[in-house]
């Protein structure tokens, strides 16, 4: 379209191109003339107002001024061919040969019907110069043979140009359209979901929509909602709506293309997207299973003229816009079960707290004056015999649920091994044999089906880290031989 003149500027500028051939044509005929005369003088001075009105004509801003502007170009037009004719008294071909030319140009510039509604004026100017010289009877004759077929002319070439418009009209809607579809489903593979669905909606832009929307259907909980949206109102798109509400319910019910065309009048209208004064909407399945579980929703507040291509056209950016979710989704699963399968491979099942590979990992770590702290339940083997499996397992449970609660957040707790527990807190320095023994008292308080014992001991700079598990564990064994139920540790951790 861009590259076209304005359809007016064109009009305007085949008038200059009259005006200037004639013109010409009327200055060398006076130059020619072989006396100097009223009649020379007469085809020198309108050749020259030819020439004046062509370039006034190429420079005038037509296309500021409605196509009516236009017509206003038809009697000062005609004005010149008369006073021709007075002066110059040209052969009738030549005098009917000017109207064939306005009938022309009108034929090309003006819509359909235009010389029809001009043909009186046309009348009038061709019986003008011999109504003036007292001639009429013969004029009247050649009038009302030569104005018809002129104004016949005019309405043919008319004619002609309006369906050559409409051809080249459809051919621009149909590039359009196809070149929004290429530019929607090129390098879909490659590119993010979210930048598959931007450029479906920019395709749906190019196809004449104000607005669309991808809604994502919600069927266990009974309901739609919007996904991804441009140009709907934020009270439409921000909403949770019944799934057997608007357009989208509809879609889901037939899984098919829904077209509404009058969407006040449309019985199960979401009010805030009614109000909004959309009133043309056609919304397709964007997944191919049914029942489609999203959909691809656009919207027009005007008339739509709405074709079989434009339908096509639409349902196939629906399908990108699927295809993009359905990658997006199947993404976000695959990150769910990388995180889960990580997030396993640290931890213990039973007790919910890290396991032995995740304690490593922060024992690795440690810095002068963290504390490890190694558990460790007292005759844990009685209680399985005694109470059986299960309830040890209960139990080892309850160890870990307790020392969730008890530890903060920057703490580590991690099952170790069997009923061996080990704990990293950091930069506790001095002190640790408190905590652990306030650990101890508070697990005693629950009265639990055994008791703990602990063996604790504060990291060293120089020291490997494995040189101070194994001073915990040295701890632990003291704790358990001096009788269980009690924390032990080298002094300086107190
Ligand atoms: P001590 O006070 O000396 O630590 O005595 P203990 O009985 O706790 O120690 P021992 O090492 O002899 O027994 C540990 C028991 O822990 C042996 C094993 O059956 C049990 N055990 C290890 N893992 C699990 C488990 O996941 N569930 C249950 N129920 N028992 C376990
Ligand atoms: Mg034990
Ligand atoms: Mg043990």
């Amino acid at each position: 379209m861009s590259d076209r003149l304005d359809p007016r500027t064109e009009a305007a500028r085949r008038a200059a191109l009259f005006y200037l051939v004639g013109g010409l044509l009327a200055v060398s005929l006076g130059l020619g003339l072989a006396e100097a005369g009223a009649q020379r003088t007469a085809f020198v001075l309108l050749g020259s107002l030819d020439l004046l009105i062509a370039a006034l004509l190429h420079v005038l801003p037509w296309r500021r001024w409605p196509v009516a502007a236009l017509y206003a170009l038809i009697p000062p037009t005609l004005a010149v061919i008369v006073l021709f004719e007075l002066f110059g008294r040209e052969p009738p071909e030549v005098y009917f040969a000017f109207f064939m030319v306005v009938g022309i140009w009108i034929g090309l510039s003006l819509p359909r019907f235009a010389a029809l509604k001009v043909s009186p004026l046309l009348f009038v100017a061709y019986l003008a110069p011999a109504l003036i010289r007292g001639e009429g009877h013969g004029a009247l004759l050649a009038a009302l043979t030569d104005i018809p077929l002129c104004v016949v002319t005019a309405e043919v070439i008319a004619r002609v140009v309006a369906d050559l418009e409409g051809a080249r009209g459809e051919a621009e809607r149909r590039a359009r359209i196809l070149h929004a579809i290429t530019l929607a489903s090129r390098d879909i593979s490659r590119l993010s979901s979210a930048e598959v669905i931007a450029r479906v909606f920019d395709s749906v832009r190019m196809l004449g929509f104000e607005a669309a929307a991808l809604t994502v259907a919600e069927p266990e909980r009974g309901v739609f909602r919007i996904a991804h949206c441009f140009g709907f109102p934020e009270e439409f798109t921000q909403g949770v709506y019944p799934l057997q509400d608007g357009v989208t319910g509809q879609v889901w019910r037939e899984a098919q293309t829904v077209v509404v065309a009058n969407y006040r009048a449309y019985p199960a209208a979401v009010p805030a997207l009614r109000d909004s004064g959309f009133d043309f909407l056609i919304a397709a399945p964007a997944t191919p299973v049914p029942p489609p579980r999203s959909v691809l929703i656009a919207g027009h507040r005007r008339h739509y003229r709405l074709t079989d291509e434009l339908r096509d056209a639409f349902e196939l950016l629906a399908a990108h816009a699927g295809i993009a979710l359905e990658n997006a989704r199947q993404f976000e699963q695959e990150q769910d079960r990388a995180r889960a399968f990580r997030e396993s491979a640290l931890r213990d099942a039973l007790t919910g707290l890290g396991n032995r590979r995740h304690a490593d990992a922060v024992l690795a770590n440690l810095q002068p004056a963290d504390g490890v702290v190694m558990l460790d339940l007292d005759r844990f083997k009685e209680v399985n015999d005694r109470d059986g499996h299960a309830a040890g397992d209960a139990l080892l449970r309850e160890l870990g649920e307790f020392l969730r609660l008890s530890l903060r957040p920057q703490d580590l707790a991690a099952r170790y091994g069997g009923e061996e527990f080990v704990l990293v807190i950091p930069a506790i320095g001095a002190g640790l044999g408190h905590v652990v023994e306030r650990l101890l008292a508070a697990w005693r308080a629950r009265t639990p089906r055994t008791t703990l014992s602990a063996g604790f001991a504060l990291h060293r700079s120089g020291d490997s880290p494995q040189e101070t598990l194994r001073r915990a564990d040295a701890a632990l064994y003291q704790a358990k031989r001096s009788g269980r139920d009690r924390a032990c540790g080298e002094s300086a951790a107190w």
